[in-house]
């Protein structure tokens, strides 16, 4: 468990240097960030998306409740119409942005999404070898666990056919067990009873 405003306020130290932060030329937002959010399960995904720049928060137009990325602007647009994927330099430049967050957050649980998020962490050939397992990590002085998942875009029917249907499934299953979701669930369902103690006279 985090001691929750301490972290709180070295996070937000951290969120206002990584807004200033200008070292990839070829990104086509300034960085994106959710905010501060203390969280002990950080989700991992690759880069923002178009419309996150416009609303400001990362995974704004999906269901997302905590987000880093590997890289925190909007690449922009391939020649072809898609999302760029940022370069290997780029990751690199953010890559200390990602470690700090890891040591100020220490995170218990994170969850790579995608295969350019996972492998930042572990060697991953196939997603068919890593989609499914739970692995312990180290990452800037700090282990975890690390349950990766396939990116959700409709772009791979990887995790909506076998075998990475199967083995996406058990990845939610493993994730839905893990100790500090059900922390998670614990702390939500008591918090309006929190609320109703604060109000009552
Ligand atoms: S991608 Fe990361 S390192 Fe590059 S400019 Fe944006 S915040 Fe900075």
């Amino acid at each position: 468990m985090v001691n929750h405003s301490r972290t709180q306020a070295r996070l937000g130290d951290h969120v206002t240097h990584l807004m200033q932060c200008r070292r990839c030329p070829r990104m086509q937002s300034t960085p994106i960030s959710g905010g501060v959010v203390v969280s002990d399960i950080m989700l991992i995904g690759q880069a923002p998306g178009p419309r996150e720049p416009v609303l400001q928060r990362p995974f704004a137009h999906t269901a997302g409740r905590t987000l880093f990325q590997l890289c925190r602007c909007f690449p922009g647009k391939t020649p072809s119409g898609g999302d760029r994927v940022p370069a290997p330099d780029e990751i690199h430049n953010c890559s200390s942005w990602m470690d700090e967050e890891i040591k100020i957050l220490r995170p218990r649980l994170i969850i790579p999404v995608g295969r350019l998020a996972i492998a930042q962490f572990i060697n991953c050939p196939k997603l068919d070898e890593v989609i499914g397992r739970k692995f312990r990590v180290e990452r800037a002085q700090h282990r975890f666990d690390l349950i990766p998942l396939p990116h959700p875009s409709g772009a791979s029917p990887w995790p909506k056919i076998p075998p990475g249907k199967g083995l996406t499934e058990r990845a939610l299953r493993k994730i839905a067990l893990h100790p500090t979701i059900a922390d998670l669930v614990d702390r939500d369902r008591r918090a309006p009873k929190l609320t109703s103690i604060a109000r009552s006279p």
